[in-house]
């Protein structure tokens, strides 16, 4: 018990204190000079087993704080490919637009679809497949800088976030990835085959002023299923929806 030692030892000292009078002879002052050395050397004592406990308890916090950092990190992170998870893609949109909504800043959203999948997935196993989207999350990061996020935004889709980034800046940025990947070539580790290229298709949208992030996604992704329609491996970028002016009623 921390308290009471420390207590007893107060006590103790003002104790013996009193018991110095004017009538004190040397010898008195020396046996209380010995309780007060007994004492001080007990309290010594005791604050080695505090500070061994308090050595313990900063140990234990760190482990904790290193664990809780851990945890946050592997909740905002795609366990397969590394990259923003969906959670976290969701979090930054929301915010993405708000701010742009306070600020009248703009910002781009590009989605990403790895074309016929499934077909590799088929062909080749599950485990290459897994392989390709790991090979397509390193070519974002690559290809994208520092405030851009890239999330995987489910299966084998994927998304970036451009923060003060034009839709045509966006445009550019979406033809560097599409080159990018179409570059690569899976190698199957195991046997050393080539098991040929893989291709993208992409969706562009800019931000519009009060749009909720469901409103940019759409458009993104239907621009992204325009890209597949008009043959994939190929960039779209979502028109502004002009506005139809509301008829005067007729009196
Ligand atoms: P499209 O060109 O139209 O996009 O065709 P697709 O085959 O790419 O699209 P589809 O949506 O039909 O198939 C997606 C496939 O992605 C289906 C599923 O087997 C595969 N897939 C989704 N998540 C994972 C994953 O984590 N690992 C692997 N290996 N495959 C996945
Ligand atoms: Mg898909
Ligand atoms: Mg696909």
């Amino acid at each position: 018990n921390v308290h009471g030692t420390t207590s007893d030892f107060t006590g103790t000292l003002k104790n013996t204190t009193s018991k110095l009078t004017d009538a004190s002879t040397p010898a008195d002052i020396m046996s209380l000079v010995k309780v007060i050395t007994n004492e001080t050397e007990k309290m010594i004592e005791h604050n080695k087993v505090l500070e061994g406990r308090l050595t313990h308890s900063s140990e234990i916090m760190g482990d904790l704080k290193k664990d809780m950092e851990r945890i946050r990190r592997e909740a905002v992170t795609d366990g397969l490919t590394g990259l923003a998870n969906r959670k976290a893609f969701d979090d930054q949109i929301g915010r993405s637009c708000r701010e742009a909504k306070r600020s009248k800043d703009i910002f781009s959203l590009i989605i990403i679809d790895i074309d016929h999948f499934k077909a590799f997935n088929d062909k080749f196993g599950h485990q290459i497949g897994d392989q390709v989207l790991r090979l397509v999350a390193l070519t974002l990061v690559d290809e994208v800088k520092g405030q851009d996020m890239a999330a995987r935004y489910g299966g084998e889709e994927f998304c970036i976030i451009l923060p003060s980034t034009t839709k045509d800046d966006a445009k550019h940025v979406a033809e560097n990835l599409r080159r990018a990947v179409e570059r690569k070539e899976v190698i199957n580790r195991s046997t050393g085959d080539n098991l040929g290229q893989i291709t993208i298709s992409l969706g562009v949208a800019e931000y519009l002023l009060e749009d909720t992030p469901e409103e940019l996604i759409r458009r993104a992704d239907r621009a992204l299923y325009k890209s597949k329609d008009d043959g994939r491996n190929r960039i779209t970028v979502a028109s502004v929806p002009t506005e139809i002016p509301a008829e005067k009623p007729v009196m």
